[in-house]
C-alpha cells in the first residue's frame, strides 16, 4: 500500500472533538468523579472555535456570506481570535468590537489574527451608543456586504453546541454523565450541550456558573431583570449585565455564583495541581464546583463533567501574574509569605 502523507488541510479541522480529562488531586477531598472538558485543545484555544467555524458554515449554506464580506462581532476576546481565525482560512474581513476590560494580550491577539479592532468602554449600559454592542451594530448597517454575528442573540450559537459539544461529552462519558457544569456568558456552551445531554437523559443536572456583579442568576430565579445586581468585576467572559437570547434558562437546574479572587486562585491551582493550565474562567467553573460539593451537590457515584473554556497564555498579565494579583488586593501577607513572593 502507498504511503500516504497524513496531514490537516487547515487548522479548521482540529476544531472539536477536544478531550476529556479526569481530574485527580484538586478534587481528592471531593465526593464523585470529576472530569474536565478542556476546550483550549482547540487550534484557537478555546470553546469559541466551534460556534466561529458552525455559524460562519450555516451563514455561507443559507447564502447569507459570501467571498469578500466582512464579518463583525462583539467580543471579549475569544469568539473574535476564532472568527479571525476562520476568517483567515475562508477569505473573508473581520471586524471585531471589544470591551476594555479585555486584557491587552487578547487585543493584540486579534490584531496579529488579521482583524481590525474597535475597544469600546466596559462600563456603560448596553444600550449606550459607546457600547461594543452599539458600535457593531453600526458598522454592520455602514458597511455594504457585512454579517453581524451577534453571538449574544443568535441561537446558531446554541445550536454549535448542541452538534458538537453535546454528543462528544456524551460519547466520552458513555452516557455515565449525572452533572454538567459550565460557564454562563453568552450561555450558549451551557445551553446547546444541555439540550443535547437532556435529550438523552433528561436527569442530567445542568448547573451554570455565574459572576458576582452579574444578573444571570437573579433572573433565573424571579424572570426579572434586575439592574441592581449589576456592578464591575473582574472575570472576562462569565455573567452578563443583560438577558442573551442564547441563554435557554429552562434547561438550566441551577446558577452558582464565584467570586473575582476565588477562581483566579482555584486557576492558579488547577495548574499546581492538575498541570491544567487554563483560563479564569476555567478557574471560576472549578471553584464553582467545590462550593456545589461544599453544599453537598454531589455524592460519590456522581460523573460530573465540567467545561474549561479557554487556554491559560491569554491570561499572563492577569492572573498568572504576582503583582497583578496583588494590585487586586487576591493576596494577603499570608499567601505572599507562602510564595515567597517579593513585588517589585
Ligand atoms: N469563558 C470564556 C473565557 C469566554 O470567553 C466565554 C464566552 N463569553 C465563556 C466562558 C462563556 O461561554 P458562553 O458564551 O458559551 O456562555
Amino acid at each position: 500500500m502507498k504511503d500516504e502523507i497524513k496531514a490537516h488541510d487547515n487548522v479548521l479541522s482540529l476544531i472539536g472533538n477536544t478531550p476529556l480529562i479526569k481530574l485527580n488531586k484538586i478534587t481528592s477531598k471531593m465526593k464523585g468523579n470529576y472530569f474536565a472538558k478542556v476546550e483550549a485543545f482547540n487550534p484557537g484555544h478555546s470553546t469559541k472555535d466551534r460556534i466561529a467555524l458552525y455559524i460562519i458554515e450555516q451563514a455561507e449554506k443559507r447564502g447569507i456570506l459570501k467571498p469578500g464580506d466582512t464579518i463583525i462581532e462583539t467580543t471579549s476576546g475569544n469568539t473574535g481570535f476564532s472568527i479571525a481565525m476562520v476568517s483567515i482560512i475562508k477569505g473573508y474581513e473581520c471586524i471585531l468590537a471589544v470591551s476594555s476590560k479585555s486584557s491587552a494580550d487578547k487585543i493584540d491577539m486579534l490584531k496579529t489574527m488579521g482583524a481590525k479592532v474597535y475597544v469600546c468602554p466596559a462600563h456603560v449600559s448596553a444600550d449606550d451608543p459607546r457600547s461594543y454592542y452599539e458600535v457593531a451594530k453600526r458598522l454592520h448597517n455602514e458597511i455594504k456586504g457585512s454579517v453581524y454575528i451577534n453571538q449574544y442573540f443568535n441561537e446558531l450559537n446554541i445550536d454549535a453546541h448542541y452538534q458538537t459539544t453535546g454528543p462528544e461529552i456524551w460519547e466520552q462519558t458513555a452516557g455515565k454523565i449525572t452533572h454538567l457544569v459550565a460557564c454562563s456568558g453568552t450561555g450558549g456552551t451551557i445551553s446547546g450541550t444541555a439540550r443535547f445531554l437532556k435529550e438523552k437523559n433528561p436527569n442530567i443536572k445542568i448547573i451554570g456558573i455565574d459572576a458576582y456583579g452579574s444578573v444571570l442568576q437573579k433572573y433565573h430565579q424571579t424572570k426579572e431583570f434586575d439592574a441592581n445586581e449589576i456592578y464591575p468585576y473582574r472575570i472576562e467572559g462569565l455573567g452578563k449585565n443583560l438577558i442573551p437570547t442564547a441563554t435557554d434558562f429552562n434547561i438550566i437546574d441551577k446558577f452558582e455564583k464565584v467570586t473575582d479572587e476565588s477562581s483566579a486562585h482555584t486557576a492558579r491551582e488547577l495548574a499546581k495541581t492538575e498541570g491544567l493550565f487554563v483560563g479564569y474562567t476555567s478557574g471560576a467553573a472549578m471553584q464553582g464546583l467545590k462550593q456545589l460539593e461544599e453544599d453537598g451537590e454531589f455524592n460519590e457515584t456522581s460523573n460530573i463533567v465540567v467545561i474549561f473554556p479557554d487556554h491559560g497564555s491569554r491570561y499572563m498579565s492577569k492572573i498568572y501574574n504576582d503583582n497583578w494579583m496583588n494590585q487586586q488586593g487576591f493576596f494577603d501577607s499570608e499567601t505572599a509569605e507562602i510564595h515567597k513572593i517579593e513585588f517589585i
